[in-house]
């Protein structure tokens, strides 16, 4: 099997799981218990929010453990709302957000705000300009990712960051960086965001634990959830301490020669694009400069179709983002690419795991492919 799909998951590390697996088995206690079984697990929770925080350069304290990306999106946009109530209800974001935050936004418009969804350039990139040009008075919530799933395209947020703070706008900034945390440089605290939203399975750890960033100028930040006082009162629940200690795990292990890891998936997508670009009517779609993300298009050859039949080949791909299951995505039509484009657009994406072996037999099934269909009109 080929995998070629690391933006919908990653694989998890046997150093992970066996880090999961000793928690389960032996470290099982309860954070909030008072005998050494439950302290020793609110220490590993402790230690390991030092991990992910040190990883970001901000104070453990910052960072809430939360059950994916898509609830501290929620929480994110949510609080922020409630937090600047009484300036207003505009929001500004873009029009190629993940549906984590694309759906709490249009939950949002139909309870009474106002959002304004920036439009991508063809090449899916978005300005801080575009930003700036939006802002109003009664702007309570900036959000916008840090790189988007689907293009691949990186986004200025610490330029937004900035000059947020120049124009001395009340608005709260969030940044959903679940693609962006150590692919590109993502530094909350430096940078001066407000909210900061990550997933531990886009980078070697296990699905179903997340983190928010929450900057510490942030008093009474509104939870999203009622419950216990778990982290600091933020995020009630019993803490996932497995799922906690695979993600710190997956952080270590990800950090581990950073660098080139980085530096040879980005080789790998290079190489993979010339190399796809040589099949008769192959296109770009975007310039994603993230190092994991290449969308390509074969207009004439449903993606749909392409994914399945890759897959059959033993060739994991996805038709954009994961999520939005043969539905028309929205990033494209945001792009204005043709519909013959936008029908043919499909993302592959590196991990540390990818090989040239990888990118061959992707290579060859998209001919295979090309080869057995007729194409559509
Ligand atoms: N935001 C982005 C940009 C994503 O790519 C994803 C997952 O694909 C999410 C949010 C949701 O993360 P999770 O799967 O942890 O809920």
């Amino acid at each position: 099997m080929h995998y070629l799909d690391h933006a919908a998951t990653t694989p998890v590390p046997r150093p992970v799981a066996e880090r999961m697996c000793e928690v389960l088995t032996e470290q099982y206690g309860n954070p909030s218990s008072q005998y050494p079984l439950g302290l020793q697990a609110a220490r590993l929770v402790a230690d390991c929010r030092a991990v992910v925080a040190a990883a970001l350069g901000c104070k453990a304290e910052s960072l809430v453990f939360t059950s994916c990306g898509t609830e501290s999106d929620n929480w994110a946009i949510r609080a922020a709302l409630w937090h600047g109530r009484r300036a207003g209800k505009h929001i500004i974001s873009t029009a190629v957000e993940h549906s984590a935050v694309r759906e709490p936004l249009r939950a949002l418009a139909l309870e009474g705000c106002e959002v304004t969804f920036l439009k991508p350039d063809s090449r899916g990139r978005i300005t801080a300009r575009q930003v700036f040009d939006a802002l109003r008075e009664d702007t309570v919530l900036v959000s916008l990712m840090l790189v988007n799933n689907e293009t691949g395209c990186v986004f200025p947020v610490e330029e937004v960051a900035r000059g947020l703070r120049e124009r001395k706008s009340a608005a709260l900034f969030h940044c959903d960086a679940v693609q962006g945390f150590l692919k590109v440089p993502c530094a909350p605290a430096a940078w001066g965001v407000d909210l900061m939203s990550f997933s531990a399975h886009k980078l070697g750890g296990p699905k179903g634990i997340g983190a928010l960033y929450v900057n510490p100028s942030l008093k009474n930040l509104r939870p999203l959830m009622l419950g216990g006082g778990q982290e600091q009162g933020l995020r009630p629940g019993t803490e996932a301490t497995a799922q906690i200690a695979g993600f710190a795990r997956a952080v270590e292990l990800r950090q581990e020669n950073l660098a080139e890891k980085l530096s040879r998936m980005a080789a790998l997508k290079a190489c993979c694009l010339e190399r796809l670009l040589t099949i008769p009517g192959m296109e770009r779609v975007g310039d994603g400069e993230a190092p994991h993300i290449l969308c390509l298009s074969l207009p004439g050859y449903p993606s749909a179709n392409i994914v399945t039949d890759l897959g059959q080949q033993g060739v994991c791909i996805s038709a954009g983002s994961a999520c939005h299951k043969g539905k028309a995505s929205h990033v494209f039509t945001a792009m204005g690419l043709s519909k013959r484009t936008a029908a043919g657009a499909f993302r592959v994406s590196f991990g540390p795991e990818t090989t040239e072996e990888d990118v061959d037999a992707l290579y060859e099934a998209l001919k295979n492919h090309q080869a057995n269909r007729f194409p559509m009109l």
